[in-house]
């Protein structure tokens, strides 16, 4: 339920705490999810179906990185899979069906020290909620080599599926040994007459049913044990090869291409939680196997809290679980009042649940 206050009256949330400054008008959200990727919009439903009217602040990158993705063949219900732009408009579909309020807009800071929580955003919105659902995923990593920055949009990409078209007739190299590597490498195919995929070991981490197709593939090349070192354009200012080094002799190469779609992993969208929340060495946000940060009521789902998984199908899995611990959480502000904020409720022992701490949790 959000409650609305006019004139600067106060108002009191569930806990009979003092909750929002004076204003013209404020509303108080019982729930504000941030991200729109498949965490971001199964916390939205959930909570929407739990009578929660929650909010759903998109970000930049509308859908997240499975938007990004031509075709997910392994979340259940499609069997025949489906496209990731697809995906994420049934999502947004089924969680606005049941009431959850979507706004096209991006975080630039929260504030999680007082509550309620406050929430501002690149357009000047500023909104108070008692609890808060962390879905920002995370961004490709980049090369970071010469010729990257400057010869993206320019033969450098990392988005086969928006790019792929472009590349009809050409050579192409891929960078990475993951399922994205693979995948979007094989979809590159669709449009190349060759992929070259350059990867810095002689073994492949992506799973094997991709790894069989790659090999069986007659327009895709594998280049083992070696990196890029730069990437390097023409007198038109577009992409024409890459310098690689042998990770084993250190030798020097030089591969013709006329584009370089990089799948070297992924970094968190974690800028918003710098001195704020719990964050690990790789920078993913710290929360336990039930989604609770290191602050009572913010709760993480997705890829901004998992090192590990990473699929669609667990990103959705944690954002289900995210809202259903809103939800415990704001029943138990209305029973018992506000929780000290600097108690971590990942201490809390959880009934019918051996406590654990979340350092284990998080770790490799
Ligand atoms: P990933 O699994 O982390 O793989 C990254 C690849 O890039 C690895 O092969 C890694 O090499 C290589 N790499 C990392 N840093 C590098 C650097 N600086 N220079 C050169 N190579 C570098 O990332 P991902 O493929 O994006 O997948 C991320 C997650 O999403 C995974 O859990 C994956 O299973 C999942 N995913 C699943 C699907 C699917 O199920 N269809 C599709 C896409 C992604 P090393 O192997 O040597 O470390």
């Amino acid at each position: 339920m959000v409650e609305t206050n006019q004139n600067g009256a106060e108002m009191q949330n569930g806990a009979g705490a003092k909750t929002v400054k004076a204003g013209e008008e404020e509303t108080l959200h019982d729930v504000i999810v941030i991200g729109s990727g498949p965490a971001g919009w199964t916390a939205g439903l959930y909570a929407a179906r739990a009578n929660l009217e929650p909010l759903l602040i998109t970000g930049d990158d509308y859908g997240g990185q499975v938007s990004i993705t031509y075709e997910v063949e392994n979340y259940p219900g499609f069997p025949e899979g489906l496209s990731g732009p697809d995906l994420v408009e049934k999502f947004k579909a089924q969680a606005e069906r049941f009431g959850c309020v979507v706004e096209y807009d991006h975080v630039t800071e929260i504030v999680v020290d007082e509550h309620p929580f406050t929430v501002r955003t690149a357009q000047s919105k500023e909104y108070r909620t008692k609890s808060l659902i962390l879905c920002t995923g995370a961004r490709p990593r980049f090369l970071e080599v010469p010729g990257e920055q400057e010869y993206t949009g320019k033969g450098v990409s990392y988005c086969a599926t928006c790019d792929g078209f472009f590349f009809r007739g050409k050579e192409l190299v891929v960078v990475g040994g993951g399922d994205s590597a693979l995948e979007e490498g094989l979809f590159l195919t669709k449009f190349a007459t060759n992929v070259k995929v350059i990867h810095r070991r002689d073994e492949l981490r992506a799973s094997k049913i991709l790894q069989s197709r790659a090999f069986d593939h007659d327009k895709i090349e594998f280049v083992w044990n070696t990196v890029v070192t730069s990437i390097n354009g023409n007198e038109n200012g577009v992409v024409s090869g890459v310098t690689t080094q042998d990770t084993q002799n250190g030798a020097e190469g030089e591969i013709a291409t006329d584009g370089v779609f990089v799948y070297i992993g992924h970094i968190p969208n974690n800028d918003l939680y710098h001195g704020k929340l719990d964050l690990d060495g790789d920078g993913h946000l710290i929360a336990d196997p039930f989604t609770r940060t290191n602050i009572p009521g913010v709760f993480a789902a997705g890829e901004i809290a998992d090192k590990v998984f990473k699929q669609v199908a667990t990103s959705v899995g944690q954002g289900c679980a995210a809202a259903m611990q809103a939800e415990k959480f704001l029943a138990s502000l209305e029973a018992e009042g506000l929780p000290d904020l600097n108690e971590d409720p990942r201490a809390w022992p959880t009934p019918g649940v051996p406590s654990k701490p979340a350092e284990l949790v998080a770790a490799d």
